[in-house]
Formats: structure tokens, sequence, C-alpha cells
């Protein structure tokens, strides 16, 4: 069959491909170490768990409100009012497939052929293939280690024309794990209120932040700013929630209004039983999430370390998400071919940065256990030192 020109053009997700080939290798007896991941190492916590199995009991089976349950929009926007300090009502909010689904539904929904999306690269894999999607044209910024790979005002404001739609910022950042600072974003701020843009603001990664580093949404710098943001988030990072699907976009209530008419036409409701997880996660005290990242930083320490002491790589000092991303340049090797190698001579899995539109960077996730670490990080060396 001749397939559609839309799907033609995008590009798989790499870090799905990845990830299964190492899966596979591990169901075939092969030792790996897997770094290639985009998410938390462990199980959702207990008393999300009952929730859902509770709704179940209960016969919440059934179809419900395209948009979400209403107690669980409700959850969502006391969430955002409470730690964000935006001012989001229950019908700013729509429950979607996951934070992925949230920005697909953006995208189709606010992009025309011919509108011009800006992403800071190195990117997540998705923004630019949803960008084509619906017809747009992403336009990519490429930010360098110098600058901790944030894009800076100056260059925000060369990159906006008259077809700029939306500028989409993700801090804390996969695959970097840059956080932008509170005066960053405002600087950032002032930028988009000299235009007509839009921001949208992927904000997956916000509970995952170390030493005394802050997370300011966008949204919450000035009423004027708020008019201008959409929130996507979801559960699938901080609540290790990644197979549950379910995450949320906030924002102008008439947007919310046409992604759930998207959505009423094409997934309905998010599974029922599994939103009902979702509020138990919102709703319960939140030393799940606290205890998580406390053993995110205790890796994120080790290997930062570990990474920096073996000659020809560098990493940049993530302050947020579970991911360290190193400049192997020195090697002169395409990302690709880097990881290819080490996966198929020494069964380590990362993710090669061409994927998120940076060679000569690799992307580690630390989203496993520490002795798998220690171990991948050894043959990591042992690598790269017969390389240089
Ligand atoms: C994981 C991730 C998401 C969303 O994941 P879901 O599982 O769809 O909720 C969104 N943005 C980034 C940057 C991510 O890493």
């Amino acid at each position: 069959m001749e397939l559609a020109n839309r799907i033609q053009q995008v590009t798989p997700s790499m870090t799905l491909a990845i990830s299964a080939e190492a899966k596979a290798m591990k169901a075939a007896g092969i030792d790996v170490c897997s770094f290639s991941a985009g998410e938390p190492d462990f199980d959702t916590p207990t008393h999300i768990k009952a929730a859902a199995k509770r709704a179940l009991d209960e016969g919440k089976t059934r179809y419900g409100p395209a948009a979400g349950e209403p107690a669980l929009r409700e959850a969502i926007a006391q969430k955002l009012r409470t730690d964000n300090h935006l001012d989001y009502q229950a019908e700013n909010v729509i429950v979607t497939n996951g934070g992925k689904h949230s920005l697909y539904g953006l995208m189709m929904v606010a992009i025309e052929p011919g509108d011009e999306v800006i992403i800071p690269a190195p990117y997540w894999v998705s923004y630019p293939e949803m960008v084509k999607l619906a017809g747009g044209t992403p336009v990519i910024v490429p930010t360098t280690p110098e600058s901790d790979y944030k894009i800076t005002p100056a260059q925000l404001r060369a990159a906006i024309t008259d077809k700029t739609k939306l500028f989409v910022l993700n801090s804390p950042s996969n695959p970097t794990g840059t956080v932008y600072t509170p005066a960053e974003i405002r600087a950032l701020a002032t930028v988009v209120l000299e235009t007509d843009i839009y921001v949208v603001s992927d904000e997956i990664y916000e509970k995952i932040l170390y030493d005394d580093t802050q997370h300011l949404s966008i949204g919450a710098v000035s009423p004027a700013v708020f008019e201008r943001t959409i929130i996507s988030n979801g559960f699938a990072k901080a609540y290790s929630m990644t197979g549950w699907r379910v995450g949320y976009l906030a924002g102008p209530q008439s947007l919310i209004k046409a992604v759930s008419i998207l959505q009423g036409q094409s997934t309905s409701n998010v599974c029922t039983f599994a939103q009902y997880g979702a509020i138990a996660a919102l709703t319960s005290p939140q030393d799940c999430v606290e205890n998580m990242r406390l053993a995110f930083a205790e890796r994120r320490a080790f290997i930062f370390d570990r990474v920096n002491r073996i000659a020809g790589l560098k990493a940049t000092k993530p302050n947020g998400a579970f991911y360290l991303y190193v400049d192997i340049a020195s090697l002169n090797l395409p990302s690709i071919e880097f990881c290819e190698t080490l996966l198929k001579e020494h069964h380590v899995a990362m993710i090669p940065g061409i994927a998120f539109g940076k060679d000569g960077t690799v992307r580690i996730s630390y989203a496993t256990d520490m002795a798998t670490i220690e171990e991948g990080m050894n043959r990591l060396e042992a690598f790269v030192k017969a390389r240089l």
C-alpha cells in the first residue's frame, strides 16, 4: 500500500528502538548494561496501584468524558495552582495518554502548514516529528555545552519570524538534564512578550531536581506570559508510571476544548481506572517522589564523577531529570557508530546524540541500579581507552 506522505517523513523513535534492542539482547541471555531507557526503574508506588485496583473493583471500567475524569482534572488544576503558581481551573486541563500525547494534541490543534515551531537542540526526539505530523516546520536552534545546552534570549529572538507560532521549552531537559534558572526563564519570557508567539513548557521532569536547583514555570512569570503559555506534564517520570499512559495539557480554555474535540474523535478518554491511580498520586503524601529523587541523586553524583574521570569524555553537570549528556567529540566517531560498537562489543546501551539533533554526544540514562552503573562505566572506560 502506498503510505501517506505525512508518515513517510517521520523518523521512528531511536530511543524506543535501542531500548528494544537492548531488551532483546538481555532476553537472549546477554549480560547487557542498559542506559538507554527514558524511564525510572522503580515500580509504581503501592498506594497508587491500590487506588487503581480499587477503581477496577468499584466498576470504574466504562467510558468517561474525553477530557478526563472531573476529579482528576480538578486535582491537576489544584496542583498547578499550588506547585506552579498557575491560575488554572479544571476547564483549563485535559487528561491525555501521557505527556507525549498531550504535546501531539497541542501540535494537531495549533499548527497549520507553514507555521514554524522553535525547538532548541539537543531536543526530545518527538518534538520535531510531532510538528512535522501537524504539517508545521520545526526550526531547530543548536545550543552548546558552553551555555549548558540552553537557548539564550538572543538566540530565541533571532529564530522568531512572522511564521513562528510556538516555542518549545523543556526544563529540566531530556536529554541534557539542564535546568533553566528562574532568571533565565524570565529572560526568555521577555522575548516571548516582545512577539505574539506561544510557549509550550514541557515540565515532565519538574520534580527531579538536584542540589538547590529551582524550577520556575514560565507561565508564573507574569499574567501576560501566562496568557501565552501552555503546560504539558504527566505522571510517568515523577511517580514512575510510564506504562500507565496518563499525562495532561493545561492552557487557555479554547485550546483545551479543541484538544478535547480531537481526543473525542481519536482516542476518547484515557483508561478510566488508570486515572484513579493518578488522582491518588496527586492527593497522597509526596514521599515516594522524594525517595526516588534521592536515589537518582546518589546515582547522578557517582556517574557524573565517574564519566568525567574517563579521558576523552566530557559530561555536563545535570541539575535535573535522570540523564547524563556526554561529549564524545574527541573520539572522532559518529554517535551512532559509537553506540552501535559499544552495544555489540561491550554490551552497553546508550542513545546517540544524533537522535537529539546533536552528533558528537551520547545520552546516558542513570535510571538504573548502582551495580549496573558501576559495571557499565567500567565497560565504557575500556571501550573509550581502546579507541583513543
Ligand atoms: C518522558 C517524556 C515525556 C512524556 O512521556 P509520557 O510517558 O508520554 O508521559 C514528555 N517529554 C519528555 C521530554 C519526556 O522525556
